[in-house]
Parts: structure tokens; sequence; C-alpha cells
């Protein structure tokens, strides 16, 4: 069966009296290539076991299924359970969990169905819970690469450079704890129904040590939110909420300063090692 097919789409659906949910950001793939793509690129076959978040129908589960030991897709609609039962009758490598990706334990889950054995993370993720989604697959610390499709702007977002449009917090959040590539684009002609907005395959590999030394993760995170939170405004006037109960903003500027940097820079122009810089000297002196 051609999952990817609209015909058997429809008539698949039509047959369990199923209907689309926009709000759980239900956007089926109709173009075979693309969970094709994903399940070759994602590492899979290599690693062994995958989890997949968000099934759907099953067009990138069992694209899975020919290439891993064993794949567990967490799916939040019970709807779709009876429709994976049919879809996916074929492969007795797959199991599906009834979930909210959010608030199952991912390492848990992991432990639970492969033991000591590791796991690859794939998704066609539904949009509107694409960054806590990245984040929970990110901590869960469960996962050898994390391959997921989100939309176009969001994908170019996490892979972004400083000084660029889409570099934001994110971006600086997802890079601290992986590598992250853009694989290829998506466009919207390639879902049904059919979304308002382009997508991506991005991958992320987990990283084994931060890429800068950090003393203190709640405090460089807190600047880098601080920062991008008034994008528009210099670093030493963005950075008052964070420093500004400890420090004055002639302290913040000599702070700025003793790490190389003008005071009035905007905090979209520094690079992950520049935050780290800043952070641990800010550390320093807040003690
Ligand atoms: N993988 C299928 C495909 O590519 O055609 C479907 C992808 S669709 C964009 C997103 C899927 O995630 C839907 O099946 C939806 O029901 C499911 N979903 C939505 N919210 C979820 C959540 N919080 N936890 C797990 N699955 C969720």
């Amino acid at each position: 069966m051609n999952l990817c097919d609209i015909d058997t789409i429809r008539a698949v659906l039509g047959r369990h009296g199923f209907r689309f949910s926009k709000s759980l950001g239900q956007n089926f793939l109709t173009d075979e290539t693309v969970p094709r793509r994903i399940a070759e690129m994602s590492g899979a076959g290599e690693t062994g076991n995958a989890v997949e978040i968000g099934p759907g129908m099953g067009c990138l589960t069992a694209e899975l299924c020919r290439r891993a030991d064993r794949v567990v897709a967490v799916e939040l609609d019970r709807a779709l359970l009876p429709v994976l039962g049919e879809t996916l009758a074929g492969y007795d490598n797959f199991e599906v969990v009834q979930g909210d990706v959010l608030q199952i334990d991912l390492a848990a889950l992991c432990r639970e169905k492969f033991g000591e054995a590791q796991a690859v993370a794939c998704a066609n993720l539904p949009y509107y819970i694409t960054t806590p989604a990245i984040t929970a697959l990110l901590e869960s610390g469960a996962f050898q690469k994390i391959t997921v499709m989100v939309q176009k702007e969001v994908a170019q977002r996490i892979c972004a450079a400083p000084g660029t449009a889409a570099y934001s917090a994110f971006s600086i959040y997802v890079q601290y704890h992986a590598e992250a590539a853009l694989l290829f684009d998506v466009p919207a002609d390639c879902f049904v129904p059919k979304p308002k907005v382009d997508s991506a395959v991005i991958q992320l590999t987990p990283r084994t040590q931060p890429p800068v030394a950090v003393r203190n993760e709640k405090l460089y995170f807190a600047l880098v939110r601080a920062a991008f939170n008034m994008r528009r405004k210099t670093l030493v006037n963005a950075l008052g909420p964070v420093l500004g109960s400890a420090m004055g903003k002639e302290e913040i500027t000599e702070l700025i300063q003793s790490v190389g940097l003008d005071a009035r820079v905007r905090g979209e122009r520094l690079s992950l090692a520049e935050y780290a810089a800043l952070s641990n000297a800010a550390e320093g002196r807040l003690k």
C-alpha cells in the first residue's frame, strides 16, 4: 500500500471515519520520496531502533520499519490507532504508544522498549508543538540523531548563524546541545491538507560535550534570552533585566568590554562562544 497516495489516504481514512484535526497539526505527506529520504538519512538502519513522534497514517513509520529493528511511535490522536493497525499490519517490529510527546518521559520509554540499545528519533512534527517537542527530544538525552520536519522558517532559525535575521535564542539553545544541519526543503503542496507554509527537514546530532565552556548554564541562557527579548536594544540595555539588580549600567558596560565586546553591540550579533565569555565573566562578578 502506498501510504502517500492521495486516493489511498482518502480510502483508508474514509473507512475509519477519520477527520483531520487542525488543532493537532495533522498534515499528512503525499509525496512518497519525502518519508523515504527522512528514514534513509535518519540513521535508523545503522542505529537499530527508532522513535517516531506523530505517525499519522504511518507513511514515515513504514519506511522506518523497513530499516530499523524496532520502531516505537508516539501518537496523541486515539482515532489514528485503528488506522495504523490497518496500514502497518505487515510489520511485526512496530508498536504504537498512545500519548502526548510533551508528557511522556522519552528516556524512560527508550529504556523500557530498547534496554541499553541506541535509538534515533524521527518526526514530521505538528507545527503547534515544534519548539517544546525539539526541546523534549534534546533534553531526553536518549537519541543518537534527531531528524525532524518543521516549518521552513523554524528550520532556518534553528540552523542560523550569528548576525543573521533568523538567529534567535532558540538557535543558540539548539546549537549548544546539538550540531544542527538543514537537510532539504519540502513545499506545502506535498501535504494533505495543504498547510499555509513550506517545511524543511533538519537533523540534530546531540553533542557529548557543549561546544563552549559555560560555568553556569542557567545564567548563560538567561543572558541569551534577555538579549533576544530586546533584540533591537544594545546589549548593555538588554541585559539590565538579568544583571540590573546586582550591577549598575556602568558595571554592565565594563563587563561587556572586559570580554572584548562593544557595549553598544546588539545581542543578535554574538556567537555561542561570546555569550559563554560574557556569562563566565558575569558569574565571577555576581559572587
Ligand atoms: N507522520 C505523518 C506524516 O508525515 O504524514 C503525520 C504527521 S502530522 C504533521 C503530525 C502528527 O502528530 C499527527 O498524526 C498528530 O495526530 C500527531 N500529534 C499531534 N500532537 C501530538 C502530540 N502532542 N504528541 C504526539 N503526537 C501528536
